[in-house]
């Protein structure tokens, strides 16, 4: 039997735990396929807010002109923010081809390594694939068939091989073929908290949002929108991490 006094102690004892601590939940953001229109508002609402995120970069966009390649090395001399390696050609939005030769994907990856300007460890994500590579694991887009996924294994386990990171995301905030968000931001925070609720993150507790540069756009409210995102996830009390510490 437990004394009065021991009840009151353990009482007071639940009071003084840290809310969160036995389920601290995570947003890792990251935004693909720049540097392009968008950038610069991310960047300048990043800084604003001081919350680590990760740009996936394209190669040829980085090339594209003075301005992109200005814009990635404003991201890369920012503290919190990651610029990982989104491939130097984006498949020429051509999937299935671009993954039919393991050779030229592990190719157009380590050019865009050059491009970037990038270190070991390189954090990858593989254009139009939703891959996650985890020890012994890589989970794949569940999008494609499985005789497609037996093909393109090889592919993801190729990269890997060679020393890169390599990211899925649990979420996607959407957008039209515009570039213009689907989810309002209401919308896009009830789903977050849905998906964790659900227990449907790859990793417990971790959820990788995935956003694109051209939804952030002034002509989308860009600036308003990503800067409610963060105010709304900062509210709920979720936690914002460095690609580098995701359980990978
Ligand atoms: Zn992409």
């Amino acid at each position: 039997m437990l004394g009065k006094l021991t009840v009151i102690i353990l009482a007071l004892g639940l009071l003084a735990m840290p809310v969160q601590a036995a389920d601290a939940k995570t947003i890792y953001l990251t935004f693909d396929d720049g540097p392009l229109f968008g950038t610069a508002n991310i960047l300048k609402v990043l800084d604003a807010e001081k919350v680590p995120a990760t740009l996936f970069m394209v190669g040829l966009h980085v090339e594209a002109s003075a301005e992109h390649k200005a814009l990635m090395e404003q991201a890369k001399g920012m503290d919190l923010i990651t610029v990982g390696n989104h491939s130097y050609t984006h498949a020429n939005n051509h999937y299935k081809r671009f993954y039919s030769s393991t050779r030229e994907v592990v190719d157009d990856l380590e050019k865009a390594t050059g491009v970037l300007g990038l270190t070991a460890p390189v954090h990858a994500r593989l254009p139009g694939r939703d891959v996650f590579r985890l020890p012994n694991l890589s989970r794949d887009d569940f999008g494609i068939g499985k005789a497609e996924d037996g093909k393109e294994r090889p592919d993801f386990n190729a990269v890997a091989a060679v020393g890169y990171e390599i990211y899925g995301w649990d979420h996607e905030w959407s957008h039209e073929s515009t570039g213009k968000p689907i989810q309002s931001v209401e919308q896009l925070l009830t789903e977050i908290d849905a998906k964790f609720l659900a227990n449907r993150e790859v990793e417990r507790g971790n959820l990788i949002l995935l956003m694109h540069d051209e939804m952030f756009q002034d002509h989308f409210d860009g600036t308003a929108n990503l800067t409610a995102l963060i105010a709304g996830l900062k509210q709920r009390g979720y936690a914002f991490g460095h690609i580098a510490d995701y359980d990978n």
